[in-house]
């Protein structure tokens, strides 16, 4: 599933391939993924259009249009985009294909069909509507040790709560647990200052890190959780077996041995 390193990578892909080209059509093959909007009026309102920049925010992605719209991304848990020729094949489960006046196709594949695309007139109205937190690589220690005082619960439910902080989901959360060395079923509350600190740490260099690897689970480091969290999987620190229980409504992974709780 699609979080704050793979929809960084996808912005980046954006903006090197579908930035200040003439879109001359756009091909919904699928309607499920478009969110507020109907084919023909996407296809309407971004037909002669530039995309000129992109935004990113937690695990959504806007492009600004010269035609004062953005079109809003999201991609859902199977989503991811792709560039290529005319001649070539779509991806099998392209939803929207955006079509340049110039030989290049941008689409939107989305197996699972839990991805959105819509357009919006303004990105902080929609991220005030959706009461997002901020994003998880642009807040700072002090802005995060102010989610502990509101909000309650185990600190990876907290990780992955989007109102909270954008970008962090599962496969991250429990990451970041691994690396601060916290059971993911701890209580906030139970978190001292210096745990606190820890996890912020923690925070920034797996992101930082996932993002340096363009989110690639083969090029992450082997001393990370990530490649492990499976059953018969052995802590990559100490050895030991791995264990999961389900956290928030979904499955954690962690050491027992290495993330110690503070129940
Ligand atoms: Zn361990």
């Amino acid at each position: 599933m699609p979080e704050l390193p793979d929809v960084e990578s996808f912005k980046r892909y954006l903006d090197a391939t579908s930035l200040h080209q003439r879109i001359a059509h756009v091909d919904v093959l699928s309607a499920y993924v478009l969110k507020g909007i109907s084919a023909r009026e996407l296809a309407q309102r971004l037909k002669g259009c530039c995309f000129e920049s992109s935004r990113r925010h937690g695990k959504h992605l806007f492009v600004r249009t010269d035609g004062d719209v953005w079109l809003r991304l999201h991609f859902g848990m199977t989503g991811s985009l792709r560039y290529f020729k005319d001649e070539e094949k779509a991806p099998p489960h392209t939803g929207v294909l955006f079509i340049f006046a110039r030989d290049y196709r941008l689409a939107f594949d989305d197996q699972r069909k839990f991805g959105e695309v819509g357009l919006i007139k303004n990105v902080d109205e929609f991220l005030e509507k959706r009461a997002l937190g901020p994003d998880a690589l642009d807040i700072d220690l002090a802005e995060f040790k102010k989610m502990f005082t509101k909000h309650r619960g185990a600190v990876k439910s907290i990780l992955m709560n989007q109102q909270s902080i954008a970008g962090i989901g599962n496969i991250y959360a429990d990451e970041i647990l691994f690396h601060a060395r916290i059971h993911p079923a701890t209580q906030i509350a139970r978190l001292c200052y210096k745990d606190r600190r820890h996890l912020f740490r923690a925070m920034r260099h797996v992101l930082e890190k996932a993002v340096h690897y363009q989110a690639d689970a083969d090029r992450m480091p082997k001393t990370w959780l990530l490649s492990h969290r499976e059953k018969r999987g052995k802590c990559p620190r100490c050895g030991r077996s791995l264990k999961s229980s389900t956290i928030g409504g979904r499955t954690a992974w962690f050491c027992p041995h290495c993330q110690r709780s503070a129940l």
